[in-house]
C-alpha cells in the first residue's frame, strides 16, 4: 500500500468511525419527544374556576351520572362514570353543579392552542387532552421536559386550570405518564428507563415526577 493510499484509507476509516460515533450518540440520546397533555378533573376544575365558592369543595359535574369529580370529591372515592346516587352515598356533602358546556369548549380549545404555540404536530383526542410531538421545536424552546413545564405554567397562569403532562418516547407511554402525573404534575419517562417506570412499586409511582404546584402524593 503506497503512502498516499494508506493516508487516504486512514481518512476514510476516521470518517467511518466518526459516523459510527454519531449514530451511536444519536441512538443513545434520542430524547423522548411525545407529550400527552391532559387537563385535570376538567369540567369540575372549570366549575371551580367560574365559581370561587366551589373551590376546595367536593363537587361533581353531572346528575344521574358523574361526568367529572373535583379532587376533593375524588378523595371520597367519587369518580367519573359513577352514578350520582353512589357519589352521594360516598360523599353526602358533595355539590352537584355544572352545565357550562360553552365554557368547557372555550377553555379546552384555549389549552390546546397553547400546545399549538410550540408545534403544529398536535393531535387532539378529546375536549381536554392532546398529544404533541415536539421533536421539531426543541432547538427553539428547549428540552421536551422544559416545554412540558412551560405548557403547564402557561395553562395555569393564562387559563387558571391545572394540567398534567406526560413525556415519553411513544404516545401510549406518554399517556400513561400523564395519568401517573395527576393531579397537576409532570412525569418524564427518559429513554432507556421505560422498564424501570413500569417496575416501580405502585406507592412510588411518582418518583421522578416534577410537580410545580404540589408535593408528592
Ligand atoms: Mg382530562
Amino acid at each position: 500500500m503506497g503512502q498516499s493510499t494508506a493516508r487516504y484509507k486512514a481518512i476514510i476509516d476516521s470518517r467511518e468511525q466518526k459516523r459510527t460515533n454519531r449514530e451511536h450518540i444519536r441512538e443513545d440520546t434520542m430524547p423522548a419527544t411525545i407529550l400527552h397533555a391532559d387537563l385535570d378533573a376538567f369540567y369540575a376544575s372549570v366549575e371551580q374556576l367560574l365559581n370561587p365558592d366551589l373551590r376546595g369543595k367536593p363537587i361533581a359535574v353531572g346528575g344521574g351520572v358523574v361526568l367529572a369529580a373535583s379532587y376533593e370529591a375524588k378523595a371520597f372515592g367519587v369518580h367519573g362514570g359513577m352514578s350520582g346516587r353512589k357519589a352521594r352515598e360516598l360523599c353526602p356533602q358533595i355539590i352537584f353543579t355544572g352545565g357550562n358546556f360553552a365554557e368547557y369548549q372555550r377553555l379546552g380549545d384555549a389549552a390546546i392552542a397553547v400546545l399549538h404555540d410550540f408545534t403544529p404536530a398536535v393531535e387532539r383526542i378529546s375536549i381536554d387532552e392532546a398529544f404533541a410531538d415536539v421533536a421539531g421545536c426543541t432547538h427553539l424552546f428547549g428540552s421536551p421536559e422544559a416545554i412540558a413545564a412551560t405548557i403547564r405554567r402557561r395553562v395555569r397562569e393564562e387559563l387558571g386550570l391545572p394540567i398534567s403532562v406526560g413525556v415519553a418516547g411513544t404516545k401510549q407511554l406518554a399517556k400513561i405518564a400523564s395519568q401517573v402525573a395527576k393531579p397537576d404534575g409532570l412525569v418524564h419517562v427518559a429513554p432507556g428507563t421505560e422498564m424501570d417506570f413500569f417496575a416501580r412499586p405502585a406507592g412510588r409511582a411518582h418518583v421522578g415526577r416534577r410537580s410545580g404546584h404540589r408535593t408528592q402524593a
